[in-house]
C-alpha cells in the first residue's frame, strides 16, 4: 500500500477497526439510520483533523480545527445527519458552517447535491482540499456569511446549520422548500437543537435536545 492510500485508510487508532468501533458506539447511542452509519463507516474522519490529533479523531468528542473552531463529535454529526435525512434520500442540502468539511463529506453520501458555506477562508481552503482528496464531487462551496444562505441556488429540501444561531434566520427559512427540513442549533449559553419542517401551511418547529455548538458569527474572514 502506498503512503497516500495508507493515510486515507488509516492504521492503528485511525484504522478501519477503530472506525467500526465508532459505528458500534453510535448504534449504542441510538443512531439507527443505516445509510448514515455506512457513510460514517466509510469516510476517514481522521484526515479532517491535524496529524497530531488524528489518533483521537474517532473519540466521541469535538476536537479543535484551528481558528477557535471545532469538528463536531461523531454523535452530533450522526444525529444531525439522521434528522436531515429522516429516512429519505436528500436531493439538495445546504450546510452553513463547513469547518473542516467532515459533516459535508457525510452529507455528500446522503444527498444528490451539497452546497456548503463557510465564513473563514483558510478553513474552507483546507476543507475543499480534503473533499477533493476523498472524491466528494457533488459538493459546491462558498466563502461567505451563511446566515443569508446560498442565494440564487433555488430551494433546498434540507438545511443544516453547524454553528449556533441566536434566532432562526428568516432568510434561511425562505430557502427551504415545502416538505423540507431544517436542523439548527439555537441559543447562546443554553442551546437547543431545533427541527423545522416546512409544510404547505406553516413552518413547524420542534425543540429537541440541548447541545453545545460554536456561535454563528457575522461577516467573513
Ligand atoms: N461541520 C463542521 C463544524 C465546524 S464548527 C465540522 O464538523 O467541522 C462551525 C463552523 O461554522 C465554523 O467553521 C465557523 O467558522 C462556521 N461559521 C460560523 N458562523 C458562520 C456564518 N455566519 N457563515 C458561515 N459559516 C459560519
Amino acid at each position: 500500500m502506498n503512503v497516500m492510500n495508507q493515510k486515507l485508510t488509516g492504521i492503528g487508532m485511525t484504522s478501519d477497526r477503530t472506525r467500526m468501533r465508532m459505528i458500534e458506539r453510535l448504534r449504542q447511542q441510538g443512531i439507527t439510520d443505516e445509510i448514515v452509519l455506512t457513510a460514517m463507516r466509510e469516510i476517514p474522519r481522521h484526515i479532517f483533523v491535524d496529524n497530531a490529533l488524528a489518533s483521537r479523531a474517532y473519540e466521541d468528542c469535538p476536537l479543535p480545527i484551528g481558528f477557535a473552531q471545532t469538528i463536531s463529535s461523531p454523535y452530533t454529526v450522526a444525529r444531525m445527519s439522521e434528522l436531515a435525512r429522516s429516512g429519505k434520500p436528500i436531493k439538495k442540502v445546504l450546510e452553513i458552517g463547513t469547518g473542516c468539511g467532515y459533516q459535508t463529506a457525510v452529507l455528500s453520501r446522503l444527498a444528490q447535491e451539497v452546497y456548503t458555506v463557510e465564513r473563514i477562508g483558510p478553513l474552507l481552503t483546507k476543507a475543499r482540499r480534503k473533499l477533493v482528496e476523498i472524491k466528494c464531487s457533488n459538493v459546491r462551496t462558498q466563502h461567505a456569511d451563511g446566515s443569508q444562505g446560498f442565494p440564487d441556488m433555488g430551494l433546498f429540501d434540507c438545511i443544516l446549520m453547524t454553528a449556533a444561531a441566536t434566532h432562526i434566520p428568516q432568510d434561511l427559512l425562505g430557502q427551504l422548500d415545502v416538505g423540507g427540513r431544517m436542523v439548527i442549533p439555537v441559543g447562546t449559553q443554553q442551546q437547543h437543537l431545533y427541527l423545522i419542517e416546512r409544510t404547505p401551511q406553516e413552518f413547524k418547529e420542534t425543540c429537541l435536545e440541548s447541545v453545545k455548538f460554536v456561535p454563528l458569527l457575522p461577516g467573513r474572514s
